[in-house]
């Protein structure tokens, strides 16, 4: 008889652990809330870390030509003068669309064989290994993943000390169907203050754009987009604003999960409703599929399941959890910089990228599995 996980969510998290769980022989059943397995329209950023992974579980051959590969990132200053640039061909950055990565790991699941069960909520998971859903089932398995994103009611079943806070930086994601904003496979933030924009092509067709200020700035959270106000932190960019104005746009505001223990039993609790961080190093969605990874290959070394847990929380916490550091300090450094210093901020990029002691603590996550003692080969 093979093993049987039942999964919460069926986001990037719990998708991908359906995917490698499934490879690994496991039978599988994902219950998602909503009626269909759907993101919230714009792209996303994938580092190496996740990449190789989605190479490994056969995903990304079929992702790939959804999205764009990314050659060059950049950093401009308010007048449109590129003040960094670097070539991150060597470091593999593809930017995609949300929608594509989830349909493209929802077909993977059910293709290796994993079940997945839409418009089911789960409302507690219980150690000894059961899933308790809100229509009254209570489903038994070897192992439960709780994958229900970063307010995870599934997650604070199980460990009452999680914290979910919201942080003080909004940001408005749209999802603009044109390259004529960003014709080169660049990822180019713009800085004004406390304000950036981000414009990155994400498909043939359709271009990612962040607007991203503090959450006091009301002119700035506005929306729709005020045009006006945005020209006047950004004056070369009236033209793209007007642009971007026009597209499908959703607004969040950057959050931090804190979650003391990642497992209790027979559960392990994944994604963002364990180490949700804000998206300052786009990682988020990478810390996910990464630590998935490690979870099958500790489940499938280790017999007992609860030991299994034991083992892989022990050895990929860290690196999650330093990148959450990071994270929020890129945050804090975006937001709360002063403006009178900003002429200093392009020597500060420029140190953190030259001096490997600060770039490798930053971006470790990026280095992947190797990271954390795990091969993908
Ligand atoms: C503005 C922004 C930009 C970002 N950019 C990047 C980036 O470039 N790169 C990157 O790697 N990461 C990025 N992230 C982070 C990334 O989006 C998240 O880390 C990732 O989506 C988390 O996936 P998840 O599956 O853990 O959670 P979610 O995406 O929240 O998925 C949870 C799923 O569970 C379902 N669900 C919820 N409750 C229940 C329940 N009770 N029962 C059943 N199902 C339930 C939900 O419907 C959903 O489908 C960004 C985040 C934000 C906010």
């Amino acid at each position: 008889m093979p093993r049987h996980a039942e999964i919460a969510g069926g986001g990037i998290a719990g998708l991908n652990a359906a995917i490698v769980l499934a490879r690994l022989g496991w039978s599988v059943r994902v219950h998602e809330r909503a009626p269909e397995i759907r993101e919230s329209g714009a792209g996303i950023f994938l580092r190496k870390n996740s990449i190789d992974v989605l190479d490994f579980v056969g995903a990304f051959a079929d992702l790939a030509p959804k999205g764009v590969k990314i050659q060059k990132s950049r950093i401009a200053d308010r007048e449109g003068r590129i003040r960094q640039e670097f070539d991150v061909t060597p470091s593999r950055l593809h930017c995609v669309p949300r929608q594509a990565l989830v349909d493209v790991l929802a077909q993977v699941a059910r293709r290796a064989g994993a079940e997945i069960e839409l418009s089911s909520t789960a409302v507690a998971a219980e150690e000894e290994g059961a899933l308790v859903l809100q229509d009254g089932r209570r489903l038994r398995a070897d192992l439960v993943i709780v994958a229900d994103g970063a307010r995870s009611p599934v997650r604070n079943s199980l460990v009452p000390a999680a914290r979910y806070w919201e942080l003080k930086t909004a940001v408005n994601r749209h999802f603009v169907p044109t390259r004529d904003i960003a014709r080169e496979p660049f990822t180019t933030q713009h800085w004004s203050g406390n304000r950036r924009i981000g414009i990155t092509p994400t498909s043939e067709t359709h271009t990612y754009v962040y607007t991203v200020c503090r959450d006091t700035d009301t002119s700035g959270r506005a929306l729709p987009l005020d045009v006006d106000n945005w020209n006047e932190a950004f004056p070369s960019l009236r033209r793209e604003l007007e642009i971007i104005s026009a597209a499908p746009v959703i607004q969040y505001r950057y959050h931090l999960v804190r979650c003391p223990r990642w497992h209790r039993g027979r559960v392990a609790i994944i994604g963002d409703a364990a180490h949700g961080l804000p998206p300052t190093l786009g990682q988020g969605a990478g810390l996910a599929i990464m630590n998935t990874y490690a979870l099958g290959q500790c489940l499938d070394r280790t017999a007992p399941v609860e030991q299994a847990l034991d083992d892989w929380e022990r050895k990929v916490r860290f690196l999650s959890d330093m990148t959450q550091k990071w994270s929020c300090r890129y945050d804090w450094f975006t937001r709360e910089w002063p403006e009178r210093l900003d002429f200093m901020r392009p020597a500060i990029f420029w140190a953190f990228r030259r001096l490997p002691f600060l770039d490798q603590r930053m971006r470790l996550a990026e280095r992947g599995l190797e990271a954390i003692g795990f091969a993908t080969a």
